[in-house]
């Protein structure tokens, strides 16, 4: 069974001045254990796929199955806890709590779920270690580096155990060399942890460690042939 399922998902925005059809009865299935880029121009819809995939959005029709719970009618009180369970997110800008320790930032969204604050505290240093940052637990971000920040934000994303971790733009704002650690961290996870990736991105770095490519094409969603995912990594 696909791990994601999209079932003639449509999204538009409309406003006064036009409708933009971003998804038109698209549908895609990825597996459990995916390491998938969802790659295309600025504006082509990729963080507004991701966040449906999230359940921060919902589609206008169509329906988003998750480990084969249908998410598009899943009750707004209920959805804090599906992404609680079910997925962590990574962003461009890291969105880390400013004037919390890179501990406390991990530790954060085990606080929803009632754990105990010395219990939040040791998983969170597990996963700073686990994403190599062991030596600046007690440091708050602003102390960091755009890389360092980034590993934190996938140590905070990875905290409740998620099936799935969505990353839009996850590598936008890191210089190559830092870029390229920040991949193959996700893809140790991925690879030993089992962990299912799924990006959105225009950096043919991260398209280039892909295991899949889908593109977004006139509110249709298709996967990237080898030839075609060689090409769209060829400019790395
Ligand atoms: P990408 O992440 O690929 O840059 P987005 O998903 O952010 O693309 O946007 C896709 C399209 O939807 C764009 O044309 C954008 O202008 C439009 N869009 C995105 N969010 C909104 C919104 N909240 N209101 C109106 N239009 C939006
Ligand atoms: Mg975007």
């Amino acid at each position: 069974m696909a791990c994601i399922s999209l079932s003639e998902v449509s999204r538009s925005y409309v406003s006064e001045a036009a409708t933009s059809i971003v998804l038109d009865k698209a549908n895609l299935d990825i597996p459990k254990g995916a390491f998938t880029a969802i790659c295309g121009p600025s504006g082509s819809g990729k963080s507004t796929l991701l966040n449906m995939i999230g359940a921060l959005d919902r589609p206008d029709s169509g329906t988003i199955l998750i480990d084969g719970m249908d998410i598009t009618t899943l009750p707004d009180s209920m959805l804090a806890s599906f992404r609680n369970e079910k997925i962590g997110f990574v962003f461009q800008s890291f969105h880390l709590l400013p004037v919390l320790t890179a501990t406390e930032n991990v530790a954060w969204p085990l606080y929803f779920k009632a754990v105990p604050r010395r219990e939040r505290m040791r998983i969170a240093q597990q996963k700073l270690t686990l994403v190599g940052l062991a030596e600046h637990a007690n440091k708050m971000p602003g102390h960091l580096s755009g890389g360092q920040r980034q590993r934190v934000a996938i140590a905070r994303a990875l905290v409740c155990e998620p099936a799935i971790i969505l990353a839009d733009e996850p590598t936008a704002n890191l210089d190559r060399n830092t870029a390229k650690d920040v991949i193959n961290l996700m893809q140790t996870l991925n690879q030993e942890y089992g962990v299912t990736f799924i990006f959105a991105t225009h950096d043919p770095l991260v398209i280039s460690h892909a295991k899949q490519v889908v593109t977004l094409n006139e509110g249709k969603l298709i996967f990237l042939s080898s030839s075609e995912m060689k090409e769209a990594a060829s400019h790395v």
